[in-house]
């Protein structure tokens, strides 16, 4: 087996990944800020993240994954309030959405799915960690994160520091390069906003202190592997390292992988350019779900990835290729017989799809060892060369393909029916009921019992029954 390597955004380099533990990969994933349908853009994040775990797990880690939901932040405050809703209830939408968008993908659910807004505790203690330390100050109710006393700042994105004016803030979550000041760990109400009281005064969280929070919860305080989407590295990452390195005195990831960005046109896809889609609207427009994760994952993810209706087209092709080609050899009449050389040709795609994966996740090259074996296979079957015995090796390397990739299987229909689209409407699918099962398993980890009912009790409205097992573990079925 090849080494891993992966290109850490922290040293600049490609690195032979080495984790923490050995056979166990703690990773971090910035999920959504839950306040709109997350777009294709967003998703290519995600399904990069899902291809990496899918490899780690397909290399014998175990994978602990943790993602995070941001359901508090300023445009979410201003949505609710505009919608007339609490900030749960208007959040609680598009978690499930998200999730049933994520399963309609194939995205495996990480371990652990975890709420901002139940684990204020967690952001406020760690506040209080750093403001012992002396990394923080007040002003008019807020607490800042004083970026001058952590001389590592900057590091991740290699960002300039020197022109900062000390004690100069910001107060937005999100800001650009031009903005290297202070930031806001804890943010005092603004009149007629929802605030949480805590020991250092009513206000709420701000954006970069909930991963740190919760990454050190689940993960504990150095972890392996965190990722994200580029435009994520400065502020929120560098913010997130200076957080959490600050209170703890160690370094707080390992590896930082970063997805380059989709675009559209020549322009990055986001919600603030306008220019996005979601997947829903593709998938209405009539792409399938196995279309869409497959150009997201064919693109390595350090590339950008140019989204057209043409690409579309070409993954829907290529994946239609790979299963009539499995049709082909499971239903195919062919002589008796092995051949040693197919064996061998079998075995030598296998060798090289892995080598592409383990190179920082080539999935270009990764998927060019596939398709070279699918052209050499149908030429073999062509000239009638290809012997029955030959199927089970080709099959067994399409399997271990698709355990990365995961398109093989036609499934398209039922994913779409989960969505409400396409043919008559079924019940959730059992990748949206494995995400909602971790995220009470999150719950359950922190002893937050009335998160876990709740979650419970909304898995029984769809006629999902769980059993809890005395191992801790959880098993579910269909009423
Ligand atoms: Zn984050």
């Amino acid at each position: 087996m090849s080494e891993i390597q992966f290109h850490n955004t922290l040293s600049g380099k490609t690195e032979p990944f080495v984790p923490l533990v050995p056979g166990e990969v703690r990773a971090y994933t910035c999920g959504p800020t839950v306040y709109d349908f997350a777009h294709i853009g967003n998703f290519r994040t995600f399904v990069f993240q899902d291809i990496l775990r899918r490899y780690l797990k397909s290399r014998g880690y175990r994978v602990i994954q943790v993602m995070n939901l941001t359901d508090v932040d300023d445009r979410i405050i201003q949505k609710a309030a505009a919608a007339g809703a609490s900030i749960r209830e208007y959040t609680d939408k598009y978690i499930q959405a998200f999730l049933d968008d994520r399963a309609a993908l194939n995205l495996e659910p990480p371990e652990y799915i975890a709420r901002a807004t139940e684990h204020i505790d967690d952001m406020v203690n760690l506040i209080q960690r750093l403001t012992a330390r002396g990394f923080t100050y007040t002003s008019e109710g807020s607490t800042y994160f004083r970026i001058s006393k952590f001389p590592a700042y900057g590091k991740l994105s290699r960002i300039d520091v020197a022109g900062m004016q000390t004690g100069a803030r910001v107060d937005m979550d999100r800001y650009d390069k031009d903005n290297v000041r202070d930031f806001a760990l804890w943010k005092a109400p603004k009149p007629g906003e929802h605030f949480w009281e805590s020991a250092i005064g009513p206000g709420r969280p701000g954006w970069h202190i909930e991963c740190s929070a919760m990454a050190m919860q689940y993960l504990g305080e150095t972890m392996d592997i965190h990722s994200g989407g580029v435009d994520l590295t400065f502020p929120h990452h560098e913010n997130e390292i200076a957080q959490s390195e600050a209170a703890t005195g160690k370094p707080f990831a390992h590896y930082w992988l970063h997805a380059e960005h989709l675009l559209i046109g020549a322009e990055v896809m986001s919600k603030s350019k306008g220019n996005f889609s979601t997947l829903r609207e593709l998938l209405a427009q009539g792409h399938k779900p196995s279309s869409v994760r497959f150009l997201l994952a064919s693109v390595p993810y350090r590339r950008q990835l140019n989204f057209t209706p043409e690409s579309l087209q070409g993954a829907a092709s290529s994946v239609d290729r790979l299963r009539t080609f499995v049709s082909r050899l499971q239903t195919g009449k062919f002589p008796t017989g092995t051949s040693a050389a197919m064996a061998e040709r079998a075995t030598k795609a296998r060798e090289e799809f892995e080598r592409g994966l383990a190179d920082d996740l080539n999935t270009a090259q990764a998927l060019a060892a596939v398709f070279d074996l699918v052209r050499d296979v149908n030429i073999a079957i062509d000239r009638g060369e290809f012997l029955r015995g030959d199927a089970a090796p080709v099959l067994a390397a399409l399997e271990s393909f698709d355990a990365i990739f995961a398109v093989l299987h036609d499934d398209d229909a039922a994913r779409l029916r989960t969505l409400g689209l396409g043919q008559d409407s079924a019940g959730p699918s059992d990748a949206a009921i494995d995400a909602l099962v971790a995220e009470r398993q999150a719950a359950r980890k922190r002893r937050d019992f009335a998160a876990s009912d709740r979650i419970r009790d909304q898995l029984a409205e769809r006629g999902i029954i769980l059993e809890d097992s005395r191992d801790g573990g959880v098993r579910w079925k269909r009423k």
